[in-house]
């Protein structure tokens, strides 16, 4: 299987402190896989190196395909239309981009929210549009940025569920960086778990589930 992502030795430091360590992490065409780490792991360095926004002091970054993000607060133009938030999400795409009618299939609830403000919606709708926008580019993978901060667990049960059905139907591999690991491991096949700037564990997110490692300190014990 080919890796639409490929981290090797990754090593970045910030005026001397090492937020990531020799990272290894590799996520394949069409799957689904977990980062878990407590606050201050260096998730969000992860996240930005992917996205090219730091030059590592060591190691490499390969991503095969067009990579999108989900950002972390979703970051919505809270004064646009729900419709002028997803158009911009497909720019590089040019006409093509404009064409918004394939997110409100996947995402009838946002349909009939369209000409709304997109800060008058909630959070849960937002991280929809989120998602959506990110798929305006025709992505070969989604990073995305905590999917469940601040949302009720139904919101992100529903969430969940329209992930589910896009890996299934396009394929779509995802990189999901979470501070839920229980949420994580539930989703996704693979996960790794991020302990200041090191991959403490990785494995099938089956067998970290059963893990004392992880179970004591990332699944309140259980
Ligand atoms: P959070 O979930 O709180 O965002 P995180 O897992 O994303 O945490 P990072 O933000 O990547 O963690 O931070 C990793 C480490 O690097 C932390 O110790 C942090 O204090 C440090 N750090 C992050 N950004 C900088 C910076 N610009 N300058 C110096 N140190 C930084």
């Amino acid at each position: 299987m080919t890796d639409v992502i490929e981290v090797t030795g990754l090593t970045v430091r910030y005026a001397g402190a090492t937020a990531l360590d020799g990272v290894d992490l590799r996520v394949g065409a069409g799957e689904m896989v977990a980062l878990v780490g407590a606050n201050g792991a260096g998730k969000s360095t992860l996240v930005k190196a992917l996205s090219g926004l730091l030059r590592p002091a060591g190691g490499t970054v390969v991503v095969r395909g067009r990579l999108a993000q989900v950002p972390e607060g979703r970051e919505m133009f809270g004064d646009l239309t729900v419709d002028d938030n997803l158009r911009l999400g497909g720019w590089r795409n040019g006409r093509h981009g404009r064409d918004t009618g394939p997110v409100y299939e996947l995402f009838p609830e946002l349909a009939v929210l369209r000409r709304r403000r997109a800060g008058s919606l909630s959070g849960g709708q937002q991280q929809m549009v989120a998602i959506g926008r990110a798929l305006m580019s025709r992505p070969e993978v989604l990073l995305i940025d905590e999917l469940s901060l601040g949302l009720a667990p139904m919101v992100v049960a529903m969430l969940v569920a329209h992930l589910r059905d896009l890996h299934a139907s396009r394929g779509l591999a995802v990189l999901l960086i979470e501070q839920n690991a229980r949420l994580a491991l539930e989703l996704c096949e693979r996960a790794y778990v991020l302990e200041s700037g090191r991959i403490a564990v990785h494995g099938r997110s089956a067998d970290l589930a059963r893990d004392p490692r992880v179970t004591a300190a990332y699944l309140g014990g259980h």
